[in-house]
């Protein structure tokens, strides 16, 4: 078929308009600071001895794959379980991981560079080096001791999650105050919890309160007088589960002038994939695993992998798409404007993220569908990172 001038044109005209766009998202994304507030990867790297300086093939994260997606700082999450992995109890698991991150800074000082104050951040991001920062992720690691607040704060500590899935005693989690109400003691922050609000204030530890309750949430926001964070959390109105945040939590954020920076987690972005999860673990497991047993002649270890076959293979069929992701951000956009939304990835925190987002090296997908949707280039930066740097200017010394 001949083509007339006039479709040529067209073509030549479309071609142009979107090659500009493919080179222009990647340019922007380069020269934005992009902050992800939340990286699961050195308890693994303690747990599993991995090493993120090597290319590793399993896992989301090491330096070369930051490096492609452009990342510019990262707040390192420490992280215990509500057991203690050391018999001297959660404060030396946290210890034990700041000093991995320190070790690992120490072997890698052209890729990676600490910081622990503002100035450092600005002055460090976007010169070819990750800025590292650590976050603690949950209050259980203080031991109820306000003289172990200060110890981890003098070890870098710039974030506290107020508590993990695991209440403490001053502090409830979203997870007890919804699936568990019955087991608290008490809900929302203690007198103690709220001392320790204010002297996360005072030292420039910002209040982090993801895996917070709805009590907690609300009584931390009226102590604190900085902007808090929400290291890693998604919106509630998209996909309902207990750690999401509801429509007037994310306004008191926005009037609290904080951030809330956007989970990757599959079973947070998506409603369909969390049902899922709850049909095959709740409903159909047992049915499943008996007949998987009789297939596997009673063989207990083959019953095991066949259910891990078929439990991923039906989770990995409805991940949802880098969009759905992207709406999150979008919902929060409209709600209450581009100051108060960031990226909080929690990889290698999680066992499934949107398709297109498989791991660190991906993030410019993000700025590109931003871009495609019509957001101005200012906003995206703010999204990408500055929203971030504000809190962290409004609470570090
Ligand atoms: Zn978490």
């Amino acid at each position: 078929m001949k083509m007339n001038r006039i479709s040529s044109f067209c073509i030549l005209f479309f071609l142009g308009v979107f090659g500009a766009q493919s080179q222009s998202f990647k340019k922007l994304h380069e020269n934005a600071i992009l902050v992800d507030t939340h990286n699961d990867c050195l308890s693994s790297l303690t747990l599993e001895g991995k090493d993120i300086a090597s290319k590793l093939t399993v896992g989301h994260s090491d330096l070369y794959r930051w490096k492609k997606g452009g990342l510019d700082v990262q707040f390192f999450s420490i992280w215990t379980d509500k057991t203690s992995r050391n018999k001297e109890g959660f404060y030396k698991d946290a210890v034990e991981e700041i000093d991995s991150l320190h070790h690992i800074i120490l072997r890698n000082p052209d890729k990676m560079t600490f910081a622990t104050t503002y100035r450092e951040v600005k002055k460090r991001a976007h010169k070819g080096k990750l800025v590292s920062l650590i976050g603690v992720e949950g209050g259980h690691m203080i031991e109820e001791d306000m003289a172990k607040l200060d110890s981890l704060y003098s070890k870098g500590m710039k974030y506290l999650t107020l508590t993990w899935n695991n209440s403490t005693g001053w502090a409830s989690s979203a997870m007890d105050e919804t699936l568990n109400p019955d087991k608290l003691k008490q809900k929302g922050l203690t007198e103690f919890g709220k001392q320790i609000v204010r002297r996360m204030n005072e030292l420039g530890i910002i209040v982090d309160l993801s895996h917070a309750g709805e009590q907690t949430f609300y009584d931390a926001i009226a102590e604190t007088k900085k902007p808090v964070l929400l290291s890693h959390s998604s919106v509630w109105s998209i996909c309902p589960v207990f750690r999401n945040v509801k429509d007037e939590q994310i306004k008191a954020v926005a009037k609290n002038g904080g951030v809330i920076c956007i989970n990757f987690y599959s079973g947070f972005i998506s409603k369909e994939y969390d049902q899922r999860q709850s049909f095959l673990n709740n409903v159909v497991k047992d049915s499943v695993q008996r007949i998987l047993l009789n297939e596997s002649k009673g063989d207990s270890i083959i019953m095991k992998k066949k259910w891990a076959h078929f439990y991923d293979s039906s989770m990995n069929a409805i991940r949802p798409s880098l969009a759905q992701l992207v709406d999150h951000i979008d919902y929060i956009v409209k709600l209450v404007g581009d100051s108060y939304v960031g990226i909080g990835s929690d990889y290698d925190g999680v066992s499934s993220v949107p398709v297109g987002l498989e791991d660190v090296s991906t993030y410019p997908k993000i700025t590109e569908e931003l871009m495609r949707r019509g957001y101005s280039n200012r906003s995206i930066k703010k999204i990408l990172g500055n929203n971030v740097l504000r809190v962290m200017k409004a609470n570090f010394k």
